[in-house]
């Protein structure tokens, strides 16, 4: 059976900081700098353990072109409660997903021909 608890997206980054407090001396550093400079070395292993950020921006890629995909190119129309008769959405608050895409530029465009 398949895992379905997403992971956190964080953990590894948490573990990075842990490794590298556990790999310190018992005794605090000194000075200031020296405090800083272990801070700042923290903050380097997490974010070398945290995943790239492309990733995200890629996920957001995939899904604004799957909704692209699903948009109704139909227009939208209302009946006079303002529910779209066309996409069969009785809400207003939040309105038709298909004009709420089209809003944020999410619809497929057809390819220019040459
Ligand atoms: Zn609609």
């Amino acid at each position: 059976m398949a895992d379905i608890a997403p992971a956190d997206p964080k953990q590894p980054a948490y573990e990075a900081v842990f490794a590298y407090i556990r790999s310190q001396p018992d005794a605090l550093p000194a000075t200031t700098v020296e405090r800083n400079a272990m801070i700042w070395r923290a903050v380097h292993a997490a974010l070398n353990a945290a995943p790239p950020a492309p990733a995200v921006s890629e996920r957001l890629a995939l899904v604004e072109s799957l909704v692209a995909d699903f948009v109704d190119p139909d227009p939208c129309w209302f009946d006079h409660h303002g529910y779209c008769q066309a996409h069969g959405w009785v809400g207003t608050d939040p309105g038709c997903p298909h004009g709420r895409a089209k809003d944020l530029g999410l619809e497929e465009t057809e390819e220019a021909t040459p």
